[in-house]
């Protein structure tokens, strides 16, 4: 199976540290210095599984091109490089699609253990388990990584579909915020919880009737959510 990663950074000297880290953990890398020409090599590349993101651009900035991409259906996973640390703008990166972040100046090292973190949630080969977990009128198939309501399909990021899924696997049973990182980032994961909390809230506009009054993913106050199937 190819490992295609999308490194889109507009400082050559940046981009070429990347990449050159990135083969050497052996992923496939194809590279772009504006966001246009990511969203190109988007196109002509349905393959690639991650992408990695600069935020600062010379054209449309990197928030665009993350919510052109999820606009138009893709559903790699997103890493964005951040300059910035305002927790307003995490957040902001987050809601356009994002599914993780690494504030610059960052170590290569760290950037290459998230970029192998997000492929294995986005990877998922080997399912030993159903092919379907049904909830309500939700159906969660593991091997589309796909997930319907009423018979139509939700578009939902890698990490949206990896939360359903820690649900969906333990219906009626309260996660903390803790479990929930744990289960769909991964224990190498480092970031803050804030996180959990900053999906939920946008995978509830897309999955539940009211995202006002939800119904589905219920808040467990001061501790985290629960699915109430
Ligand atoms: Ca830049």
């Amino acid at each position: 199976m190819k490992r295609k990663v999308l490194v889109l950074e507009d400082e050559e000297n940046i981009r070429s540290f990347v990449v050159l880290n990135l083969k050497r953990a052996g992923f496939d890398v194809i590279e772009a210095g504006t966001g246009e020409e990511a969203l190109e090599l988007f196109e002509r590349n349905s393959d690639i599984m991650v992408a990695v993101l600069d935020v600062m651009l010379p054209g449309i900035d990197g928030y665009e091109v993350c919510r052109t991409m999820r606009a138009r259906g893709y559903t790699a996973g997103v890493i964005m490089l951040t300059a910035r640390v305002q927790e307003s703008d995490k957040v902001t990166g987050l809601m356009t699609g994002a599914d993780d972040y690494v504030t610059k100046p960052f170590s290569v090292v760290e950037l290459v253990a998230r970029v192998e973190a997000l492929f294995r949630r986005v990877g998922g080969l080997g399912f030993q388990e159903d092919d379907a977990i049904r909830s309500g009128p939700f159906k969660l198939n593991l091997r589309a990584r796909e997930v319907t309501k009423n018979g139509v399909k939700i578009e939902l990021t890698q990490i949206e579909y990896g939360i359903l899924k820690a649900f969906l696997s333990n219906i009626g049973k309260a996660l903390s915020r803790d479990d929930i990182l744990e289960m769909v980032w991964g224990h190498h994961y480092v970031g803050e919880l804030k996180i959990v909390d900053v999906n939920i809230r946008r995978l509830r506009i897309k999955i539940e009737d009211n995202p006002a009054a939800p119904k589905y993913i219920v808040t467990v106050r001061g501790y985290g959510y629960m699915w109430e199937g």
